[in-house]
């Protein structure tokens, strides 16, 4: 069985963990806010004094961090720590499973492949309840011989793992699906509203949708209208999930991306403004289905007020 250092063990990183746990490998894990660490260890994790300390010996590094800054300082080192692609054994596979740029993603890659090391972009699609299944999709960008030896830890973890090219292509990827997700999630939610203001009960509107021609993922898993999935985030006052900021994050990569390859992503260029909007109102740390509020009919609001 392999021996594994999970580092960053946020919504996404300690259920992850944790299943890592419960299929019986050896997982150090390391967070830099230590309560994160108290339920994996509960668990049977052992705990880690850094991120150095985590990866000693281990035949796995697995990273879930926010973004492209954290994980080049992680890997490449910064000016107060070493990276870790300089202190890990020879052999030791990397898995970056955060959202970040491909260009990150293939800086990594490339520094890591200098010291003889197999790496891979394997960022995660399903949310916090497929990471606590254990259900989520990965997305891999690496070598042949990176993403099968990668498959096999994952697959403790995820119930589709994709190989998408070579390094940083899981990172495009990715961006792309979060990009789609964006919009369906607005698109359902502007309907939504629109049904609510003529009267209709969102529970029948959305059943109605699910089984025709607008039916989606956020409709079918993650409806943004309170009380209609007891489960959904938006069902506990957007609180868990997939937050906003990160939302904001993925929508700036894609961005980013589209002006890289010239492509033309009017749809993605106004779900951007429309959620950097949310933020700046104070939504940045709730669930990204909190879009739902921006598109109350305003007849609502000022009846209410
Ligand atoms: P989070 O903010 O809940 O967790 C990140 C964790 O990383 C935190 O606990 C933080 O303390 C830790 N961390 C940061 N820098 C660190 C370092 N140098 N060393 C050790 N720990 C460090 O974020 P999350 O929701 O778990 O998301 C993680 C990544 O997964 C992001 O890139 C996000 O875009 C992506 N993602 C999230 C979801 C979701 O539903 N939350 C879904 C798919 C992908």
């Amino acid at each position: 069985m392999a021996s594994v250092a999970f580092i960053g063990l946020g919504h996404m990183g300690a259920p992850m963990a944790a299943n890592l746990v419960k299929a019986g490998l050896t997982v150090r894990v390391f967070d830099l806010v230590p309560q994160a660490m108290r339920s994996l260890t509960d668990l049977g994790a052992l705990s880690s004094s850094s991120a150095c300390d985590a990866v000693a010996g281990v035949d796995v590094v697995i990273t879930m961090l926010p973004a492209g800054e954290h994980v080049r300082a992680l890997y490449l080192g910064d000016d107060e720590n070493k990276g870790l692609i300089e202190v890990v054994a020879e052999g030791t596979l990397l898995i970056d499973c955060s959202t970040i740029d491909a260009t990150s993603a293939q800086l990594v890659a490339k520094v890591a492949t200098e010291k003889g090391l197999e790496c891979v972009d394997a960022p995660v699609s399903g949310g916090t309840a497929g990471a606590e299944a254990g259900t989520l999709t990965f997305i891999c960008g690496g070598t042949n011989s990176a993403f099968e030896q990668a498959k096999e830890v994952l697959g403790h973890m995820g119930a589709n793992i994709f190989h998408a090219g070579a390094a940083g292509a899981g990172q495009i990827a990715k961006i792309c699906n979060n990009m789609l997700l964006s919009v369906l999630m607005l698109g359902t939610s502007e309907s939504l509203q629109m049904g609510i203001a003529h009267g209709l009960d969102p529970n029948v509107l959305s059943e109605i949708m699910k089984v025709s021609s607008g039916g989606n993922w956020a409709l079918e898993k993650y409806n943004p209208c309170p009380n209609v999935m007891p489960m959904a985030p938006s069902s506990n006052d957007y609180q868990g999930g997939f937050m906003v900021d990160l939302m904001v994050k993925d929508l700036g990569l894609s961005q980013e991306a589209a002006l890289r390859s010239n492509s033309s992503t009017p749809m993605g260029s106004l779900a951007r403004s429309l959620y950097v909007n949310h933020a700046k109102q104070g939504h940045g740390s709730r669930d990204f289905s909190s879009i739902f509020e921006q598109f109350t009919n305003f007849q609502q609001i000022k009846n209410k007020g």
